[in-house]
């Protein structure tokens, strides 16, 4: 089916046909080692690309301002029932079009512009959407940011208490994009209740470990919960929001709509619905399970290799390699990677001397590979070619190529 539709895309349009096939080829030649990123099915796939695109359904199932919705009303109800029983919330939204939208609705909800809120420094693991000053967050919100300690890198839950005390945050933000370890949701809840905060959890990166009791939820703790449905939980591109505080529930449905958005993406909508229904499977439990042990692997191998690890490993899906003992940056380290068909991403490392553009770390995850099939064996491997890669790129660059090659031909992509 996929061979079948590009070839449909390339026959009417080859400009962007071309562009497709070989997007195609690339991702079924590399190692995928972006921790945000993941393979949808073919069901979600197929989902995201039918004629549900074609129509407008501004409102909610129900209350439409659009006819014709009877059938979308019906997905959208899918989509939000598995949600529920996934994640045992009272209360979900599934029209935001990504994370960050449906961070943009969880400020506009349970905020004020021009009020504090406390979250996690960029640079020590957190979002853009959790105060960079190029983001609305920093812009419309007061950011006051805690970060991790700087002898174990965890989460500095006395500097949280200390700041939140002092900044009397209207809100706490919760959850990370580079942070390899379990976050302690009912710690952060103390903290909030003890100065009178609200609690939003951003589940992005951890959302499929924490639907498969991987990781601990935070749905007991958080007056809000956000998050995408495409890195861990394997959906098409795109965000949810939960809550289980009833009063909460109106107030998002308009934050969201006409909030922040207009009509919702209706076959992205049912592409979730699928992406849910998948994840209530047992298979996904073992899914998730195969990403920790996965991560695991590839970390201990690192280490065995002599490569310095923020926080010395992982709880979850990734982990944030810290390269300066290799004498090289994340900006280098990324491009010689590629050039080897291994594809991570630079990333600061906690109170990083390079810049932004250069940094001194690449963050890697398993979630990707985890669905291709990879398995711990595989991951020791994958260690091996990536210390080559920083140690003696000029002399193993064409064996690495070579064992890539070996490992994605024997976990073939969408064959
Ligand atoms: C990825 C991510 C987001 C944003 O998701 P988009 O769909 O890219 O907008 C928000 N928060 C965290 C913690 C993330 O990692």
């Amino acid at each position: 089916m996929i061979r079948e539709m590009m070839a449909l895309i390339s026959k009417n349009d080859p400009a962007v046909g071309k562009v497709i096939e070989r997007e195609f080829a690339r991702q079924r030649r590399n190692i995928e080692l972006i921790a945000s990123e993941n393979f949808v099915s073919e069901t979600v796939l197929m989902t995201a690309g039918t004629i549900l695109t074609n129509k407008y359904a501004e409102g909610y199932p129900g209350r439409r301002y659009y006819g014709g919705c009877e059938e979308v009303d019906v997905v959208e109800e899918i989509a939000i029932t598995r949600a529920k029983e996934l994640f045992g919330a009272e209360f979900v939204n599934v029209q935001p079009h990504s994370g960050a939208s449906a961070n943009y609705v969880a400020y506009m909800v349970l905020c004020q512009p021009g009020d504090t809120v406390l979250a996690m420094k960029l640079d020590h693991g957190g979002h853009l959407t959790h105060g960079s000053t190029a983001n609305f967050s920093g812009k419309y919100y007061n950011i006051v940011s805690y970060g991790v300690t700087p002898d174990t890198n965890l989460i500095d839950y006395d500097e949280v208490l200390k700041l939140a005390k002092e900044s009397k945050p209207k809100m706490i933000v919760a959850g990370a994009s580079a942070y390899p370890r379990v976050i302690d949701f009912k710690k952060f809840s103390e903290i909030a209740h003890e100065v009178g905060a609200y609690l939003m959890v951003d589940l992005a990166h951890i959302c499929g470990l924490v639907a498969a009791g991987e990781h601990p939820s935070p749905m007991p703790y958080a007056d809000i919960v956000t998050s995408t449905t495409h890195k861990t939980m394997r959906g098409p591109r795109a965000g949810f929001i939960m809550t289980n505080d009833e009063s909460l529930a109106k107030k998002i449905n308009s934050a969201v709509f006409p909030g922040a958005q207009g009509g919702p993406l209706m076959h992205i909508i049912a592409a979730k619905a699928v992406a849910f229904g998948e994840a209530l499977r047992p298979e996904f439990k073992e899914y998730q399970r195969q990403i920790r042990k996965n991560a695991v692997a590839l970390a201990d191998s690192l280490v065995q290799y002599g490569f310095d690890l923020v926080s010395g490993g992982t709880d979850n899906h990734m982990m944030l390699v810290d390269l300066r003992k290799f004498g090289t940056t994340g900006r280098d380290m990324e491009r010689l990677l590629d050039l080897v068909h291994i594809t991570v991403n630079k990333n600061k490392i906690p109170n990083d001397p390079q810049v932004a553009s250069v940094t001194s770390g690449i963050r890697l995850g398993t979630p990707a590979v985890t669905t291709r099939g990879f398995r711990e064996n595989d991951m020791k491997k994958v260690a091996e070619l990536i210390y080559l890669t920083a140690s003696a790129y000029e002399s193993n660059a064409d064996y690495i190529r070579a064992e890539v090659n070996k490992l994605c031909e024997m976990y073939p992509l969408y064959d």
